[in-house]
């Protein structure tokens, strides 16, 4: 019994994630005729761990091979090769793999909001400290996401974190011709080390700004004029600053062809889910979203 290629895991992985975004709006489409767009809106995060458990709970937990394992002949094995892996690691890889990025997103989210509400009356300067700390984890994440896939396109075992974490594999069913094979993996290497270098020049670039940003605040603390125009600037910002999504102030504010603002991530994400405007339900397609440069800083 062969290992599955880089290249098998990563079709295998495109074709289970065309049918799970299939089910995601399949539900979002119920839920939205019978709670109402509000709701949808609210429950868009939950109702997408709901699509991402009930797939993999009728495939990989069940003891069956997913659509995209089946349409590249992919078989999940535990260490041994002998079996496919017992059922609580399978339990285990999809709780995992379906709702440990919610848990983290959501655990560092209430952690920030507790200490910016200043809920548990911290010093001002620890406070400080927590909220760069938290920020510092929530790049962490990213970072983990991103030297995992890198170390994939090197290695080439484990596309998710969850399967490397529970150790579980793939072998190939049927055999592919080995020269196209070999050609592919020289392509994924590649790919491995651009994306380390992508990887290593993104993190000092988040450091530097980091110390440019803490000797701004710090020549502002000598200046207090400077410091008042950063205050107000801050603290003074329009509800219509707020995206409708996460109802947070907007990070890269991104426009609709309606005309509506939201940020990047939460608008790409939710097309993904639902190719239409949350507010006006107008179509909406991830290649017509249009990110406005300099706005924010405008
Ligand atoms: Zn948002
Ligand atoms: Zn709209």
């Amino acid at each position: 019994m062969q290992e599955a290629s880089p290249s098998q895991i990563i079709r295998s992985h495109q074709k289970d994630t065309y049918y799970i975004n299939y089910l995601k709006s399949s539900i979002s489409d119920i839920a939205q005729s019978v709670l109402g767009q509000s709701s949808l809106l609210r429950w868009r995060n939950e109702i997408a761990i709901v699509a991402d458990l009930a797939y993999f709970g009728l495939t990989t937990f069940s003891g069956f091979q997913t659509l995209g394992e089946e349409y590249v002949n992919l078989l999940q094995f535990d260490d041994t090769k002998r079996a496919i892996p017992s059922a609580p690691k399978r339990l285990l890889l999809v709780l995992l793999h379906c709702t440990a990025p919610y848990i983290v997103d959501k655990f560092i989210q209430r952690c920030q909001k507790g200490v910016e509400r200043d809920e548990l009356n911290f010093r001002p300067e620890a406070r400080e400290l927590l909220l760069k700390l938290l920020e510092i984890t929530r790049h962490s994440v990213t970072f983990l996401h991103r030297s995992h896939l890198a170390l994939f396109y090197l290695r080439g075992i484990y596309y998710h974190i969850a399967k490397r974490v529970t150790s579980i594999k793939y072998i190939r069913t049927r055999p592919i011709p080995k020269s196209s094979e070999i050609q592919g993996s020289y392509g994924y290497k590649i790919l491995g080390y651009l994306y380390l270098a992508q990887v290593s020049i993104s993190s000092m670039v988040y450091v530097y700004d980091w110390y440019k940003k803490r000797a701004t605040i710090s020549s502002a603390e000598f200046h207090p004029q400077a410091k008042s125009v950063q205050l107000s600037k801050k603290s003074s910002p329009q509800t219509t600053d707020k995206c409708a999504l996460c109802l947070e102030y907007r990070k890269d504010t991104t426009a609709t062809p309606c005309g509506h603002l939201f940020c990047w991530n939460c608008i790409t994400e939710w097309c993904l889910m639902k190719p239409q405007c949350p507010l006006c339900r107008t179509e909406v397609t991830g290649s017509r979203l249009v990110f406005l440069q300099n706005y924010d800083t405008g």
